[in-house]
């Protein structure tokens, strides 16, 4: 097993085109990290570069110790997943498994020995007979994984293995790909542009956008303290709600509404100009019906929409001029038309600075 360093590590394919914009990122070993963020953010480039399918435009990347700027990538340790299974069609399950031994010049024991564990462990060993046309999709996938998992490299890296999959099968295929990384312990870089894929699998994920890391951290780490109004609005699902506010005092004013803040919130808020504005961040789950909590925010709204989600409704609102969405138990009976009162507990609401668009306090 191994770490893996980007040290100002860029990726520039023109002079305006930096895919990878000094990222420093420290993967520890047997970490499984998610690299996330929306399509041209620059992930599958900063991975590509670790498996050496590109050229590093500056910087250092580090595997080990080693520095592997200049490192074929056959010297690399490493194993790679797309998302496109990229099987051999005329070859048995076996043979896939077996092809990239095979050409490294590995004894055909030993050989041996790593596909039927591969394939055991993949719960494959039914189907090394068959070629990949008689398998679903998943069970491909699987041999491509198993492909990777019977070089023992050091590290894995995995392009959207999912995206092929129909939604059922992502998330067992999810839950095996944690299975696997559980028995193997194997330092693991997996990118995709699912957040919810990040969240459950990622023992930290790594947040891009325009070639430039936001934010690293772990799913509770992202998710309660986002740093900025991107990786707030990314990081989970629903997404969050944004308003516009002005300061007054410690207090902020939405509208016709006067938002009494507490602590390190009313502290920073006091600090800007009155009337300043403030973006105000509050996640749909962390909405509730007012009633007299204490430690809160208030505000009405109108309801427009009422999604019936079973044990949940999702209740789409306006309230002065925005609209808010809110995951409230489906037991209030909220009613289309009606006007409500929500709540923000105090420690759920999220301050931005509107021009930086960075978080004020967390
Ligand atoms: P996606 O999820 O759509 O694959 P991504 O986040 O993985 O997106 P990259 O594929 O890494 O993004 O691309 C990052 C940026 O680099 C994009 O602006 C893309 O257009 C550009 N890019 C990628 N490959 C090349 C190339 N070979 N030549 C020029 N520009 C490229």
């Amino acid at each position: 097993m191994a770490t893996v360093t980007f040290d100002h590590m860029y990726k520039r394919y023109s002079e305006d085109v930096v895919a990878v914009n000094d990222l420093n990122l420290e993967i520890g070993d047997g970490e499984f990290i998610c690299l996330v963020g929306p399509s041209g953010c620059g992930k599958t480039t900063a991975l590509r570069c670790v498996a050496g399918l590109e050229d590093i435009s500056d910087g250092r990347l580090l595997i080990g110790d080693k520095v592997v700027n200049n490192m074929a990538p056959k010297d690399r340790d490493i194993a790679m997943v797309f998302q496109s299974y990229a099987l051999y069609p005329h070859m048995t399950v076996y043979d896939n498994l077996a092809f990239g031994l095979k050409l490294r010049k590995m004894a055909k024991d030993e050989i041996d020995r790593r596909v039927r564990e591969g394939a055991e462990i993949l719960g494959l060993d039914k189907y090394l007979d068959r070629k990949p046309r008689a398998l679903s999709g998943g069970q491909r996938q699987r041999v491509a994984l198993g492909r990777a998992i019977v070089r023992e490299p050091s590290v894995f890296l995995m392009d959207e293995p999912l995206s092929n999959l129909d939604a059922k099968l992502r998330v067992q295929t999810r839950a095996e790909i944690a299975r696997l990384h559980q028995r193997l312990g194997t330092t693991t870089i997996y990118v995709t542009h699912d957040q919810v894929e990040a969240m459950t699998m990622g023992d930290r994920i790594a947040v891009m956008r325009d070639g430039i890391l936001q934010q690293v951290g772990t799913p509770q780490q992202l998710y309660d303290h986002p740093v900025n109004v991107f990786v707030a609005g990314f990081i989970g699902s629903p997404a969050m709600n944004f308003a516009s506010t002005r300061t007054d005092g410690s207090d902020l004013v939405f509208g016709g509404h006067r938002l009494v803040l507490g602590g390190e919130q009313a502290r920073v808020v006091a600090q800007r100009p009155a009337g300043a504005e403030v973006l105000i961040g509050f996640r749909p789950e962390h909405l509730e019906i007012a009633n007299g909590q204490d430690s809160a925010v208030r505000f009405k709204a109108a309801v427009d929409v009422v999604e019936y989600l079973g044990n949940d409704e999702l209740i789409h609102a306006m309230s002065e001029g925005h609209e808010v969405v809110a995951l409230i138990p489906s037991s209030h009976r909220v009613t289309v038309g009606s006007q409500i009162e929500f709540a923000i507990p105090m420690d759920k609401l999220h301050i931005f600075d509107p021009g930086s668009e960075k978080a004020l306090a967390a």
